[in-house]
């Protein structure tokens, strides 16, 4: 396999995945319309500006370079949003898939590595949670993904195209040699965040509730490296290439940290003092959500290796520091 498409490679998560797949000699061409990703996060590859939910222009691409696979990162994210505005969700998620596969279809690509989520479980049932648990989004975000979860899998029925799914937790950290880092415009993510504050861009942090079944009454999540997502897609495509099916991967480091695990973590590896306060909770979080990750461990041969929490707050504070108004475009 020698040329990959990543759609939404300007983005966080995209971005890293350009980086690791020019580390390891593939050829890349991103295809991006540029709503959240940024232009100086592409530092490889050929970059295609455009929306995938335009067929002509996902034809232009396939056309002008021969596409081995695809890794599909397009999409709106914020939770939130996705609640009071689920049109803009389905519209941009759903449909830029069906679009993505469609032109797929056209010129004969039959492997795609997709984005999913964690949102796809909605409150788990039991901790870790594993890639045959219920499936029950809470909020629209989730449910676009495991819709597209579902059409992926009626689509290897129907037309052979090949999949995996990985379902990341939460995504954090930075990859400093390359130069690239998050920067989300609102940003909504604990890390930065708290980040933020550290650098004296925020006054304090808000913990959104303190009264959650939990050790500290503060939710925990499982925060995986932005590098070892990009390691696990890698992982991902050579599976579908040699085993020639598909599947569902959780990735995330297997450990839960509280938001106040998470504060006080980011105070030792800064050494800033970084005020919180209690907030009222956020509508839609889960209490505690913990991935299993050993479907990727096993079947992808995957090893998280950046994925310990000082070394994810390190990197993404190296990031902070060195880029304090992110990508300044
Ligand atoms: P991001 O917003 O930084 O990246 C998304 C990229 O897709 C951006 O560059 C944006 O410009 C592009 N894009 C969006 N719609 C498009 C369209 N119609 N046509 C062309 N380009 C389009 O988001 P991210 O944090 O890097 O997340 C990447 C993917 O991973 C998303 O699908 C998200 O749902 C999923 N995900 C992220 C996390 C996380 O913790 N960040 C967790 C679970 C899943
Ligand atoms: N969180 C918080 N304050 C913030 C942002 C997030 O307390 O300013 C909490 C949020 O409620 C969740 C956790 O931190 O429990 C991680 O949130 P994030 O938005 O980073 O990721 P999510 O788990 O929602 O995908």
């Amino acid at each position: 396999m020698k040329t990959i498409l990543v759609a939404g490679g300007a983005g966080y998560i995209g971005s890293h995945m350009v980086a690791e797949l020019h580390d390891k000699g593939y050829d890349v061409v991103v295809a991006d319309n540029l709503c959240t990703g940024h232009r100086g996060a592409v530092t490889h590859g050929t970059l295609c500006v455009g929306d995938v939910r335009d067929g002509e222009f996902l034809d232009r691409v396939f056309t002008e370079h021969k596409i081995d696979g695809v890794i599909n990162f397009a999409a709106f994210s914020l939770v939130g949003e996705s609640c009071t505005d689920p049109l803009k969700y389905y519209g941009n998620n759903v449909a830029g898939a069906v679009s993505m596969l469609g032109a797929m279809r056209r010129h004969g690509v039959d492997k795609i590595v997709f984005s999913s989520t964690a949102a796809t479980y909605g409150e788990p049932e039991k901790q870790p949670i594993d890639e045959l648990d219920r499936t029950c989004p809470t909020n629209p975000y989730g449910e676009t993904k495991l819709a597209i979860e579902k059409m992926l899998h009626w689509c290897d029925a129907a037309y052979g195209i090949k999949f995996a799914a990985l379902r990341y937790f939460n995504a954090a950290g930075a990859n400093n040699a390359a130069g690239i880092g998050e920067d989300h415009s609102p940003e909504s993510h604990l890390i930065p965040i708290v980040l933020q504050v550290a650098l004296g861009k925020r006054e304090h942090i808000g913990i959104f509730g303190d009264d959650y079944p939990t050790r500290d009454g503060t939710c925990i999540r499982d925060y995986v490296d932005v590098r070892d997502l990009a390691s696990a897609h890698l992982l991902a495509l050579e599976f579908l290439d040699r085993e020639k099916t598909s599947g569902v991967f959780n990735l995330g480091s297997g450990n839960g940290f509280s938001v106040r695990e998470i504060i006080e973590a980011a105070r030792k590896v800064t050494g800033h003092p970084i005020p919180a306060k209690v907030a009222p909770r956020r509508a839609g979080d889960p209490s505690t959500l913990i991935a299993s990750n050993r479907r990727a461990v096993e079947i992808l041969g995957w090893k998280p290796r950046h994925s310990g929490l000082d070394d994810i707050i390190g990197s993404a504070w190296n990031w902070h520091q060195s880029h304090p108004d992110g990508y300044a475009e």
